[in-house]
Order: C-alpha cells, then structure tokens, then sequence
C-alpha cells in the first residue's frame, strides 16, 4: 500500500488549469522532491495533498483511503512552511506541544513526545528559550518539532530553506537527511533547487506547466533525462 497516491488529480483555478493530470504513488518512508520552475504548480500541488487546496478533480488516497474530500486536520499529514510562524511569546517546549495540548493530551504523555522530538532534532537545550533568541537553523528546528509531536502519516515541506542564508541552508538540509532516515517517515518536499533536489530526494519528480516531465532516483534523470526539459533542469550533460 502507498503511502500517498494521487490518481488523476487536476486543478483548475477558474478556467485556468494549473494541475493536468497527475498520477504519482509515494511509497512508505519515501523522499520525493518535487521541483520545476517558478509556476509549475509545486506548491498548489503539495497544498492539494495537505487539503489546503480543493482537488478539481481526481482522487488523493492517504494510507489506503480516500482523502479526496478531508479537511486537513483529518488527513493526519504535517505541513512544515517556509516561513517559521513560531509563537513568538511561547518558549520552544510551548511551541513544540502547542497542537497536543490543543488535541488535549495528558500533560505526560504532552512532556513525553516533546522531550523525544527536541532529542531527536538536538533542541534540548533551548527548550526554555524564546524563538527570538534562537538562530534561523534552530527556529527551522523547531517549526519541524512542531509537525514531529503529532507523529503524522507524511511530512509535507515547501521550500523550508529557502529563508536561510547559504551556510545555513546547508547545515539544514543536512539536518532534514538525518531526520528522514532516524524517522523513516514519508517526506514530500518542495524545492526550485536542483542541487538540494539530487542531495536529498529518494525520487524525484520534474513538474512542467503543470504536469510531470519525469519520475526518477536522481541518479535516473541524471543520466537519462526523458526530454530537453528534464535534461537542462537538472543540468545533466544531455
Ligand atoms: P510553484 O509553487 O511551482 O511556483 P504554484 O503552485 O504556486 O507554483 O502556482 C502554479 C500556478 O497556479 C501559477 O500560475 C500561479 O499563478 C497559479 N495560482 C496559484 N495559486 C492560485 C490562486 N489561488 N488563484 C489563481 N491562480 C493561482
Ligand atoms: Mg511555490
């Protein structure tokens, strides 16, 4: 059973259509980018999997049901942005629980799972502190431990480095690696950025005015690029 399966899915805003057709099975514990240019319907697309955007039509199957039409509270997916939007008056542990306490959970179990979420992203440290004394990486730390608590189906990210500058941008990408595979959960991460693209992604899949140009490892479309558009996106020698 795949994790996330999209039959079909189209998006139309009005008359414009800006998803045409799209077919893609997400395997358990899979890394798949989505990357393409400006435009191409990366994030409306990611948007459309979390439920922040109606599917026009087509279905979306989330752990074997559909989830075509579910709010997305329901969906049971965590959707890290690119802005950090941390609660600048709560501490990192209030950050952190903020949805469990929400949902009601005990307090113990609350401490619990936030106490192994900041082990598990090195935030143990600034559990006290406030977001406005933490650097950019560690505030994108914590925007993550905030989806890691409530121990969802499929982290959804879009372009969650693209706020950092250079060096940073590097240590986190390293960071989300590391945590894809202590997590072993499914990952659909958005990017512009080929290089974090052929770095982190298990498969990628090249979007292109709205449909998918090609699904492959990095490696795949590297060496055999399906068309020109593919091949100069990736910047292989085709
Ligand atoms: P990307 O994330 O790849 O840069 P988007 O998914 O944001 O692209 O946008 C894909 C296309 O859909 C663009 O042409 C954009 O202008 C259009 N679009 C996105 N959101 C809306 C909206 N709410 N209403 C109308 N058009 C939209
Ligand atoms: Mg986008």
């Amino acid at each position: 059973m795949s994790s996330i399966e999209l039959k079909a899915v189209e998006k139309w805003f009005g008359t414009v259509q800006v998803i045409k057709g799209v077919d893609l099975a997400v395997e358990q514990g899979e890394f798949i980018i989505f990357v393409g240019p400006s435009g191409c319907g990366k994030s409306t697309l990611l948007r459309m999997i979390a439920g922040l955007e109606e599917t026009s039509r087509g279905q979306i199957m989330i752990a074997g049901r559909d989830a075509t039409a579910e709010p997305p509270s329901k969906r049971g997916l965590a959707m890290v942005f690119q802005s950090y939007a941390l609660y600048p008056h709560m501490s990192v542990r209030d950050n952190m629980g903020f949805s469990l306490k929400a949902a009601g959970v005990p307090k113990a179990e609350l401490d619990r799972q936030v106490n192994e979420a900041a082990k598990v992203l090195k935030l143990e440290p600034f559990l006290d502190r406030r977001p406005r004394d933490l650097s950019g990486g560690q505030r994108q730390r914590v925007a993550i431990g905030r989806s890691i608590v409530r121990e969802p189906t499929a982290f959804l990210f879009d372009e969650p480095l693209s706020n950092l500058d250079a060096a940073l941008r590097v240590e986190m990408r390293y960071e989300i690696a590391k945590l894809h595979q202590t997590l072993k959960a499914t990952m659909i991460y958005v990017t512009h950025d080929q290089v974090e693209a052929m770095t982190l992604a298990d498969r990628i899949v090249v979007l292109d005015g709205g449909h998918i140009a090609q699904v492959g490892s990095p490696r795949e479309l590297y060496e055999r690029p399906a068309n020109l558009f593919v091949a100069q996106f990736i910047g292989s020698p085709r």
